[in-house]
């Protein structure tokens, strides 16, 4: 007897197990069809599939076709969700994505201003947004560096002229902080090297799951690459702690508050009260910042004579041995037996150091280092022939 029901439990637990290695296989060749299936593959452990099927007797293809169906569902529920906090990409409500043509800044100059009548994303330079809110300080943009200004802005302000046809209700926007400008080292052909960010919040309410919150940083930097190849051109990016800060005091916000988001509702005004945290922790970050680069920048003005080791290495260099720290904006000669040195204007040596050939490659792989224009090379040349020169 007890027997007997050993057998009937292994039969009907193998069939179960059947049938979910079955259900598991459909949901994975389901998923490799779609687009933006690879932000989803690594949380496929956290999708609930509630099967909601007619066990009356009808057509298998018919069930099957219901079972796909509601698998195809939730797969789109979860990409879409995940799609909405793409990183660097503003949600576009007229394509219900934030993976088309409208949802990058064109420049990194540019901040998001709010949304088309028809619900695409509109961009200004940061710049002339600030002159067109007549803000006081407009002008110190265009000091050297220049002057970090951080504006606030409302979701009403942010969704003002979408149409209410095209408000794709899966997204909304909770408010925005842009900042700008960040000095970031550009290259020759990049113009000058200044990065504008637009900080979003937002909340993505999805069919099924939890309505989830959170930042969204859009930016491109000087050469209008994205965000990841901003940070090789910089070892900290200066806004990295107080968008931290502000992603934690996000995340505190809970489940219920997030329910019963409304326009205007008390959501909106705490988020408001975050952002406003950021503005001030933005702001004043650049602050202490720039009194550090200052006195980078003494130490460097103050920069020794080049010693007699440097002088003759640099006379000695071939034109490929001068190259050009698009970090710093310093000039690099190669000497011999991994001896480098770092000259700034005026032929002045910042500093003398020894590089194993490895990390010389990997500057240079990196585009850390540039061949020295003509016009660098010779210039340098010019000054340590004589560097008694005025
Ligand atoms: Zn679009």
């Amino acid at each position: 007897m007890t027997r007997h029901n050993n057998v009937m439990g292994n039969d009907v637990e193998r069939t179960a197990e059947e049938a979910i290695a079955a259900i598991e296989r459909l949901t994975r060749e389901l998923l490799a069809r779609r687009e933006g299936a690879h932000l989803i593959e690594n949380d496929l452990d956290r999708l609930i599939l509630e099967i909601d099927l007619s066990l009356r007797d009808g057509a298998r293809h018919e069930k099957g076709a219901e079972l796909r169906r509601q698998i195809d569902e939730l797969l789109d529920d979860a990409v879409q969700h995940a799609a909405v906090f793409r990183p660097g990409q503003a949600y576009c409500h007229r394509c219900a994505s934030a993976a088309c043509e409208h949802s990058q800044p064109p420049s990194g100059r540019h901040v998001f201003v709010g949304y088309a009548p028809t619900g695409a994303p509109k961009w200004a330079d940061f710049a002339q947004r600030c002159l067109d809110l007549r803000h006081p300080e407009v002008d110190r943009l265009y000091d050297e560096p220049p002057a970090l200004l951080a504006l606030n802005h409302t979701a009403e302000e942010l969704h003002n002229g979408l149409l209410r046809a095209f408000d794709n209700g899966t997204f909304a926007l909770l408010g925005q902080v842009t900042a700008g400008f960040y000095a970031i080292p550009a290259r020759a052909d990049e113009g000058r090297g200044v990065v504008a960010l637009s900080i979003q919040a937002g909340l993505s309410r999805s069919r099924r799951g939890r309505p989830r919150v959170g930042l969204n940083l859009l930016a491109r930097g000087p050469g209008g690459e994205g965000l990841d190849r901003i940070w090789e051109r910089q070892d900290d990016l200066p806004w990295r702690r107080p968008v931290r800060w502000a992603q934690t005091a996000l995340s505190t916000l809970g489940p219920a508050l997030l329910k019963r988001s409304r326009r205007g509702t008390e959501l909106e005004r705490r988020v408001d009260r975050i952002l406003a945290g950021l503005q001030r922790r933005l702001e004043r970050g650049n602050r202490s910042r720039s009194r550090r680069t200052r006195h980078a920048q003494q130490r460097h003005q103050s920069g020794r004579r080049p010693t007699r080791k440097a002088i003759e290495d640099a006379r000695g260099a071939p034109d490929e041995a001068f190259l050009h720290d698009t970090r710093s904006g310093v000039l690099v000669v190669l000497g011999d037996r991994g001896r480098t040195h770092f000259f700034a204007a005026e032929g002045k040596l910042v500093s003398s150091v020894r590089y194993s050939p490895g990390a010389i490659d990997k500057k240079i792989k990196q585009d850390r280092w540039q061949p020295a224009t003509d016009e660098q090379r010779e210039t340098l040349r010019q000054w340590l022939v004589d560097p008694d020169r005025p």
